[in-house]
């Protein structure tokens, strides 16, 4: 579905000013002279992000901007997130964490999570985010995988670790942010240890392929995988922060993703960090008037979400952004899911502004495809590729595609920022190359004759109705154009007739009630937007649509449950 009507573009002095040609000649080379420590290979992504602006004239400019649900503040300079970072970096050392050591942060956005990752890298160590709404199993399972031996958390959340400790031999350390004074075995208190840590760190030096940061995937089409980055990573960070981010010095920013996705980590914490931007954390759940308040109160300027709270300021109507004072912002993005076009519209419409929609997977390290200031943009296309990764629509046996057919995504391998192992399973790490030695993403696409990519849906997703194919983001992108529709998720349901038919699961918006009149006219609604044959034959009025933490919809969950089959793991899945 193109709506090839609308095309936007943004006037740019800086930054990637001409897409096309700065793909032509661009080289992974030339970013290495903006680091200051590639030149022996012994590098840390650390010293780029906070240390080095900590002893130039960006030393007292905010690093971070925090407050919480609660109304309580601080702001850290990058000055004081480096002596912070420096002094837990000590007390990492002190409890024997090491080089290679799996360390798990278990903790709200609260800064100290922020400092804890930054300790973490300048000791060498792999920190592992993990949301703090996860329950013990959770837990348990990516601890388990990746063997860790520390586990950063509050006394709060410690009861979830407690429930499962027993099952984790290899783990040695809790150390409790903000805890009392008992203490169990094992157990250390950050604030006491704090106080004893020097403030003088002598940097641990790694070597480009050392490892940084373990995630685990979002979950949305199976068991969540641990997906292993190193430090080289900062390359591809760095530089998309400032292409596609488009990220100046005196900007603001604020990305709403949590530090447990991919994108809280590369672009909550290293991206802007890396650029030297400050930018604003807001530890607390989604709410259309707290988020419009964030945004008038700390002048945000660059602001990166996903389009599951976007649809739901949409759903929150025009009236609730107008009564707050928008007009810092200057950029938006999105990702995760397919932006839908109507939101593009609404967001030109109530914010003045394009969103700018972009694609990457925790797998990619980076942003892979996507719109820039200086492209126009097609509303419903995920963009271009960045400089420097080349993407193409392949068959099952790896052969090209033209433009206009649907085919898997498949990325050249070796970009700056490629996970270096998927933990522990060199089998699973392997499948990803199954095809040819193109990365294959899993992801259904194709490109058009100008070059832009367009997300048809995951490969397990597409449906095959009476011999189409059909990508159930186009159906659900229509389906919210309905007046009275907040959100949607559809799968193919199997039938005798057709292979598969078309079912939509639907919640609808204030005001509006179930009826099988209302059901007529969504299938009438959506049949004369897209072709006859991908409207939904079914459609089922829902209370909401099962979502990961990081905001996607399970449509493996509807499936199902629509067949009675077993739902599989919801470790991730958000309470409904
Ligand atoms: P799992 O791999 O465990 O099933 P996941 O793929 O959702 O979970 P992530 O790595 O967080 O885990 O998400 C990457 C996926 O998200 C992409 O492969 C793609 O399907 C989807 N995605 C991300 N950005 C976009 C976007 N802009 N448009 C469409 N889909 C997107
Ligand atoms: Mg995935």
């Amino acid at each position: 579905m193109e709506y090839k009507e609308i095309i936007y573009k943004t006037p740019v002095k800086e930054g990637l000013i001409n897409h096309d040609k700065t793909y032509r000649d661009f080289e992974w080379k030339a970013v290495l002279d903006h680091f200051e420590c590639f030149s022996n290979n012994e590098v840390n992504i650390a010293h780029e992000a906070i240390d080095k602006h900590a002893t130039t004239n960006g030393k007292n400019k905010n690093a971070l901007i925090w407050e919480d649900e609660n109304g309580r503040q601080k702001e850290y300079t990058f000055q004081s997130i480096k002596r912070q970072s420096d002094k837990f970096a000590n007390v990492l050392k002190n409890i024997g964490i090491e080089k290679g050591d799996r360390v798990f942060l278990f903790l709200p956005r609260i800064p100290e999570l922020y400092i804890g990752i930054i300790a973490l890298a300048k000791v060498g160590a792999i920190a592992g985010p993990l949301f703090s709404a996860f329950g013990p199993e959770a837990v348990k399972d990516r601890l388990l995988d990746c063997k860790a031996k520390a586990i950063i958390t509050t006394p709060d959340l410690n009861q979830r670790v407690c429930e499962i400790k027993e099952q984790l031999p290899t783990l040695k350390h809790t150390i409790l942010v903000d805890s009392g004074n008992t203490l169990e075995e094992g157990e250390v208190s950050y604030a006491s240890e704090m106080n004893k840590a020097s403030e003088s760190y002598k940097m641990r030096w790694v070597d480009p392929e050392d490892y940084l940061y373990i995630l685990y995937t979002s979950g949305t089409t199976g068991k969540p995988k641990g997906v292993t980055h190193a430090h080289n990573d900062m390359i591809s960070q760095y530089l998309t922060t400032k292409w596609v981010l488009d990220l100046r010095e005196d900007d603001v920013y604020w990305c709403t993703a949590d530090p447990g996705w991919v994108t809280g980590t590369v672009y909550g914490i290293w991206g802007p960090w890396l650029n030297g931007v400050s930018q604003v954390v807001y530890d607390g759940r989604f709410d259309t008037e707290k988020w419009y308040s964030i945004i008038e109160k700390q002048k945000v300027t660059v602001w990166y979400t996903a389009p599951t709270a976007l649809r739901m300021l949409m759903k929150a109507g025009v009236k609730a952004a107008r009564n707050y004072d928008l007009s810092s912002l200057r950029y938006i993005c999105s990702v995760g899911e397919p932006l839908n076009p109507e939101v593009i519209k609404w967001g030109i419409e109530v914010y003045g502004l394009t969103i700018h929609d972009n694609w990457w997977q925790t797998e990619t390290g980076s942003i892979m495809i996507a719109n820039y200031p200086s492209l126009p943009v097609k509303p419903g296309s995920m963009g271009k590729p960045f400089p420097g990764i080349c993407a193409k629509i392949i068959d099952a046996k790896g052969k090209e595609l033209p433009p206009g057919q649907h085919g898997l995504l498949a990325l050249k391998r070796g970009w700056p920022s490629m996970m270096r192992e998927i933990w522990g399973n060199r089998d699973k790490f392997d499948e990803y190359f199954r095809v040819s030695d193109w990365f294959a993403t899993g992801d259904t696409a194709y490109v058009d004759d100008d070059g832009y990519f367009w997300f048809v849906g995951r490969a397990d997703d597409v449906i095959n109705t009476a011999g189409h194919r059909v990508g159930p983001f186009e159906v659900e992108s229509a389906l919210v154009e309905h007046d009275a529709i907040a959100e949607a998720g559809v799968i193919g349901k199997p039938d005798t007739e057709r292979g598969e038919i078309i079912k939509a699961f639907v919640v609808l918006g204030q005001g509006h009630q179930p009826s099988d009149s209302l059901r007529d006219d969504i299938k009438g609604f959506v049949k004369n937007r897209l072709a006859a044959h991908a409207y939904p034959r079914e459609i089922e009025f829902i209370e909401s649509v099962p979502k990961t933490r990081s905001g996607k919809i399970m449509r493996r969950v509807l499936k199902a449950r629509e067949l009675g089959l077993p739902t599989g793991d919801l470790s991730t899945l958000e309470e409904e």
